[in-house]
């Protein structure tokens, strides 16, 4: 039997008649950029990461460079300013920062967590002209705590959140206690959406959406996403094309209505996992203190011996990934480039090594997980 990592034909099938509804009522409208589907979108992307504004654009790259620039057409951020961002974020992530003409401050991620902590943000804040941070919600696990929220707001640091793998994903208990906001995209000055076709939300190709609660981020995020223009023929900015199809949006708007859903799915089968696998050799991903801090973009064991537990699964019909094999600060385009040729990432680098995804999707069947939780289990270094 064949277990895939991710059927994304499976993933739509639930969903087919209304996907086919919606893509035709946008080929009926003769309405093709812009317009009502749009809007509704945003609404929508407005409740789900409780926030004042959202805008839709082409993409989860898009989405972190608009507001990149668009805080240095504000005058929030200037050339060369720092932005704290762990190191084993996908390259997306750091390459929004360079593009925008800032400088990527690269730290190693909390080794449990595997993302950015309030230690990190210490160690990042040493290198002075730190003006941001992202919290990358890597794996669809939330990056964020109070004590993260102080540090950034005693040294003035605009916060900008990847949200790419992990909508839906809430703070709770403590943090979120008397707190008006606690969604992934609202949590701080502005989030970054994507929906790629893998994403736990995926459009039919590419897809993204930023929102923020702060109106002058809102407008100029909008302008620069057409051309810079606030009006027709009227550019404010030298911008760019980064908007939403209709189509895409309608389509996103479907998949939305089951945000919860398709989490939950997600969630059953890390508990599943989280249950069976019992092998010494294989470190499990923590669960959270609460199910609504994770939305499982990713379940990623670790082990010293990755490469040989890869071939075996495969050996046996499991289909895994790895995310990522090569940190952003050593692929080729960095080579030789400050500050990613002297970056120091210890933590990063082995987690390269060491990290496998297992299937994880709401397409997974619970069978297949008790398989392939089964056939770690018979695993041994020595194997195959
Ligand atoms: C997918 C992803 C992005 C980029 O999104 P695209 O829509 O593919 O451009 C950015 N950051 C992270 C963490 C991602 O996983």
């Amino acid at each position: 039997m064949k277990h895939p990592f991710l059927d994304l034909g499976a993933v739509n099938l639930p969903y087919l008649d209304q996907l086919k509804a919606a893509a035709t009522r946008v080929i009926e409208s003769g309405r093709y950029i812009g317009g009502p589907e749009v809007e509704a979108f945003e609404e929508k992307m407005q409740e789900v990461a409780a926030t004042r504004y959202a805008i839709g654009v082409s993409n989860g790259l898009d989405a972190l460079r608009l507001i990149l620039r668009g805080y240095k057409e504000l005058g929030r951020l200037r050339d060369g300013d720092g932005v704290i961002v762990a190191g084993n974020t996908y390259i997306a992530s750091i390459l929004a920062i360079v593009d925008a003409g800032l400088t990527p401050i690269l730290v190693d991620p909390d080794p449990l967590t595997l993302n950015l902590s309030a230690e990190g943000i210490l160690e990042g804040l040493k290198h002075g002209h730190a003006k941001a941070i992202m919290p990358v919600h890597l794996y669809g696990r939330l990056a964020w705590d109070s004590e993260m929220a102080s540090l950034a707001q005693r040294n003035h640091l605009l916060v900008v959140e990847d949200v790419a793998q992990a909508i839906g994903v809430r703070a709770a208990g403590a943090f979120s206690a008397g707190e008006p906001v606690a969604v992934a995209g609202g949590l701080g000055d502005a989030g970054a959406f994507s929906f790629y076709p893998t994403k736990n939300i995926g459009a039919l190709g590419d897809a993204g959406a930023v929102t923020t609660s702060h109106h002058d981020l809102a407008e100029a995020v909008r302008a620069l996403a057409n051309y810079g223009s606030d009006r027709r023929y009227h550019n404010i900015y030298a911008g760019f094309n980064c908007r939403l199809d209709p189509l895409q949006a309608a389509l996103i708007c479907v998949k939305l209505q089951y945000l919860d859903q398709e989490n939950q799915a997600r969630r059953q089968r890390a508990e599943l996992y989280h249950k069976l696998i019992k092998n010494p050799d294989v470190k499990l991903p923590p669960l959270p203190s609460s199910a609504c801090q994770m939305v499982w973009h990713q379940f990623v064991v670790t082990t010293p011996h990755r490469d040989n537990l890869a071939r075996y699964l495969r050996h046996h019909g499991v289909a895994t990934d790895i995310n990522y094999p090569t940190p952003p600060h050593l692929q080729p385009c960095f080579e030789g480039r400050e500050p990613f040729a002297s970056a120091s990432l210890p933590i990063t680098e082995r987690l390269c090594k060491e990290l496998l995804c297992l299937p994880i999707s709401s397409a997974t069947p619970l069978p297949s997980i008790h398989h392939i939780a089964q056939t770690i289990n018979d695993f041994s270094p020595t194997s195959l």
